[in-house]
């Protein structure tokens, strides 16, 4: 079982004012919004590497990735790869990365650089529901606002939340046919959000698993605080 990380977004909707830095170097409590949310993935012990996903010209991953290596955390599991212009590029370069070491079949869990409140719980969670089903499984929390469509401005729709979920990461796939559905989606001009919608597009219906809903998604700088909130409740497990 492997792991690949994302982190290879520019940002521009976090922070336009700061250049768009990207939100995975924020700084959040005496680390880095990235260190947080490898390190569920470095502990897992079924977890043989993570390949972090960069953007080429990130001059800030290599020496964060030598300082986390000598932390010890998830000795010699670390390794990177160069992103592309999209999330799903980005995901199927870390695919062919470690499809050198990794079996057709081997899981990939693919998790976004930008959720650092992932509990090792969700991830164990994650990793039992799988089960031998080909099917693939997604971390998800059930929607529990009422959903308005909008349009113009204006409510145009309550829709039904009954059965509707939020889909979190990590999401696991088997490698050979995740780098297929990811390429297939590409090759049609489609852009999926997340690997699940890939896997959908061809027939497979991965299982839901239900994961804490705060495993949020940096994505505005106001999230720093309520990420910074949720890993001091997390507290021990976080560390
Ligand atoms: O932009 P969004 O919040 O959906 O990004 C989710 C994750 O995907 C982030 O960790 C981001 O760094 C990553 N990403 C990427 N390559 C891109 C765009 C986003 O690895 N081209």
């Amino acid at each position: 079982m492997f792991a690949v990380v994302p982190a290879a977004g520019r940002g521009e909707r976090f922070d336009p004012s700061a250049g768009g830095s990207p939100k995975q170097y924020a700084p959040l409590l005496g680390a880095s919004v990235i260190e947080w949310s490898l390190r569920a993935l470095l502990r897992e012990p079924r977890i043989e590497k993570v390949v972090v996903v960069v953007a080429a010209d990130d001059a800030r991953w290599p020496p964060l990735a030598a300082s986390i290596g000598e932390s010890g955390i998830g000795a010699g599991k670390l390794s990177s790869t160069s992103g592309g212009a999209t999330r799903q590029e980005s995901v199927l370069n870390g695919l062919r990365a470690l499809g050198a070491t990794a079996a057709p079949e081997d899981w990939m869990l693919v998790h976004d650089a930008a959720r650092p409140c992932l509990d090792g719980a969700d991830v164990r969670a994650l990793i039992e529901a799988l089960d031998g089903g080909a099917g693939g499984a997604v971390l998800a929390a059930p929607i529990v606002d009422t959903v308005k469509r909008e349009s113009g401005g204006l409510v145009s729709e309550t829709v039904d939340r009954t059965g509707l979920w939020r889909a979190l990461t990590p999401q696991v796939f088997a490698l050979a046919q995740l780098e297929h559905a990811i390429t297939d989606a590409a090759s049609r001009g489609i852009t999926v959000t997340d690997e699940a919608q890939a896997m959908e597009r061809l027939g497979f219906r991965p299982r839901l698993v239900q994961g804490s809903p705060f495993n949020i998604k940096v994505t505005r700088p106001a999230d720093l605080a309520i990420a910074a909130q949720i890993l001091r409740t997390m507290g021990e497990k976080a560390r």
